[in-house]
């Protein structure tokens, strides 16, 4: 018989996707439906797999070959537990912040962090670099946790300028300080292999919290420190 306890819990657990980014502003939410999780991974990628062989299919490629045939489901795993392991907020760091015991006071930068996302527009990958950095106050974070919060962001159908703003609005809260500064500079395979198929302009942007935002000297240390 079922537990009508863990039957509630469970309702609540599947509803949870209102919450997700709830951490954020309003604007700076990815769009998702409330029912976002109602399905396991598992369904997701069975579904997913279906749509895609009937992509292949409508292609005109015969799904019967050893080579293609195993592709719908790679796909889909591939989406559903790589591309878009962000979306779930089950994934979402949990950032540890230590004491501050060396007083260090000045400006910490964790540059050239791998970033590779995924354009909402097109679905192709966006491929560059993140460069973070905050000033301390009483407390200091682990190295490791800002390359998570970027991938977190990152590993989600994304606009370049919405991700820039979710891993400075994260930072701010996790390190509670609005000193922090995000740069992301990086290429879209939608602009470089269709469209306009311009393979050498990349993509820059930038938020600067804080005091990052009011001294330039500061800034102008942040870009000199990244190699801008
Ligand atoms: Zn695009």
């Amino acid at each position: 018989m079922d537990n009508p306890m863990s039957a509630a819990t469970a309702a609540v657990d599947c509803s949870g996707a209102a919450a997700v980014d709830a951490q954020l502003a309003a604007d700076l939410r990815t769009p998702l439906r409330p029912d976002a999780f109602a399905l396991s991974d598992e369904a997701k990628i069975d579904a997913i797999a279906g749509h895609f062989r009937e992509i292949m299919h409508v292609l005109g490629l015969d799904l019967t070959d050893d080579s293609l045939n195993g592709t719908p489901r790679r796909v889909a795993k591939m989406y559903v537990q790589e591309w878009f392991r962000g979306l779930n907020p089950q994934h979402r760091p949990d950032v540890r912040l230590f004491e501050n015991r060396y007083q260090y006071q000045q400006m910490l930068v964790e540059r050239d962090i791998t970033l590779f996302s995924c354009c909402e527009h097109h679905f192709v990958p966006i491929i560059g670099k993140a460069h973070v950095a905050y000033l301390p106050g009483e407390h200091v974070v682990g190295l490791s946790k800002l390359n998570r919060v970027v991938q977190y962001y990152a590993r989600r159908p994304q606009v370049q300028e919405r991700l820039t703003r979710q891993i400075a609005e994260e930072l701010k809260n996790a390190l509670h300080t609005d000193n922090v500064a995000v740069l992301i500079e990086a290429d879209h395979l939608c602009v470089m292999s269709r469209g306009v198929n311009d393979t050498s302009s990349s993509t820059l942007t930038a938020e600067y919290g804080g005091v990052f935002g009011q001294d330039q000297a500061l800034r102008q240390e942040f870009l000199r420190l990244i190699g801008k």
